[in-house]
């Protein structure tokens, strides 16, 4: 195989990880919920307002804590995008739920908003938004169905970490601030990272108490160390959904220079997208579309094509080049797992993206001009 010269990915180290990283080993607390996790927790209620955040050692475990805390059963209906990762449908799958797949928007990946009520029956849990790109569901909307119809909104804001929704009064609101609860990931993909990481956003104080013995193995361990009860004990389901403080460490670092990592990226997504405009007019490819409701948080730059010979020429074409770009998800009704038990219902839009798009590199170090170059000269 080719060297590749330019990664789709490379993890960025703002300098600090691994001095704080030592701190934490030579203090001589490693196991978690320390102060590195303190310090990150706090940041995120802080700053983005949410009532209770508990660091976890993936977005896919903060998934599955939200699928206990909603108190998931057998049979129960959980309305989400078939246009996502597996994890966003997993955490309920484990809990024996059934997912109803709604399509994506044609302007957009993200669940179309429009669809959900009519796959609502009396078994719906709850809806689960995935905020595409780092780019809002149209928010208003699904809290609206959700307060009809009595139903639980856990948004897998995974790629939307400093994003925000404005909603129809005007108020600014962070992504994983709006639904009950809201699931981050710091892997090493996303904007944020710990090599592996997460983050369960609390908004609904019922869930607050409840999740911090589910994140202790089912024990009270946490109210415990505050003093709040002399012994502690297994009282609850639970398991080991917290990480270790090496891990928290490195994520500390992260956060410290997170405005800093933000105005990198969205200078190469502004960069490709003036630079990119009049190209794909005339090549008949989209570029990302941001609604007005919604800010761009520089998660992926991403392009649309005509159809999929357009979207694997393009890969194939850049790869002779050195340059990796990707495409991705393959819808979740049409999966080797889950495809016999979808109900017939067609997804179009939600195929159409996995035929059609592509990720461009997208990195706080990337050489953007090479692969601006490429697309205009070879593409
Ligand atoms: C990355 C991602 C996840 C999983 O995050 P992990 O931290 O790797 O578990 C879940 N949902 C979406 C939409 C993602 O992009």
């Amino acid at each position: 195989m080719k060297n590749i010269n330019i990664p789709f990915n490379k993890p960025y180290l703002t300098g600090k990880e691994t001095s704080y990283i030592k701190d934490a080993v030579t203090t001589g607390k490693i196991s978690g919920n320390g102060k590195y996790t303190k310090l990150c927790q706090d940041f995120f209620e802080q700053n983005y307002g949410f009532k209770k955040t508990l660091l976890t050692t993936s977005c896919t475990d903060a998934l599955e804590m939200a699928a206990i805390l909603i108190d998931i059963q057998p049979g129960d209906e959980i309305i989400m995008p078939s246009y996502t990762f597996v994890s966003t449908a997993n955490a309920f799958v484990l809990r024996g739920a059934k997912l109803v797949f709604a399509d994506s928007r044609s302007d957009h990946p993200g669940i179309d908003e429009a669809t959900i009520e009519a796959l609502i029956t009396p078994k719906t849990k709850a809806i689960v938004p995935v905020h595409y790109a780092g780019v809002a569901c149209d928010m208003d909307i699904i809290m609206d169905i959700a307060n009809r119809y009595d139903l639980f909104v856990i948004e897998d804001a995974a790629q939307a970490i400093d994003s925000y929704y404005t909603s129809k009064d005007g108020i600014k609101k962070p992504l994983g601030s709006i639904g009950h609860l809201a699931c981050f990931s710091f892997h090493e993909t996303k904007n944020i990272i710990s090599g592996e990481g997460g983050l369960l956003a609390i908004n609904d104080d019922q869930f607050i108490e409840r999740a911090e013995i589910i994140w202790e193995k089912g024990t009270n361990r946490s109210a415990f160390f505050r003093g709040e009860v002399n012994k502690y004990g297994w009282v609850d389901v639970g398991s080991s959904f917290l990480p270790s403080e090496i891990i928290a460490a490195f994520l500390w670092a992260q956060l410290e220079n997170l405005k800093d990592i933000q105005s990198r990226r969205k200078q190469i997504w502004n960069n490709y997208f003036q630079q990119l405009k009049f190209w794909a007019n005339e090549n008949e490819v989209r570029l990302p579309k941001i609604p007005l409701y919604a800010t761009n948080n520089a998660h992926m730059f991403y392009l649309v094509f005509k159809n999929s010979e357009k979207q694997s020429h393009f890969i194939r074409q850049m790869k002779e080049h050195q340059i990796l770009c990707v495409f991705h998800y393959l819808s979740l009704h049409k999966s080797e797992f889950y495809k016999s038990k979808h109900d017939d219902r067609n997804l179009p839009l939600s195929d159409k993206y996995t035929e059609t798009l592509v990720r461009l590199p997208m990195y706080y170090e990337l050489k953007q001009d090479k692969v601006i170059h490429n697309i205009l000269n070879n593409a």
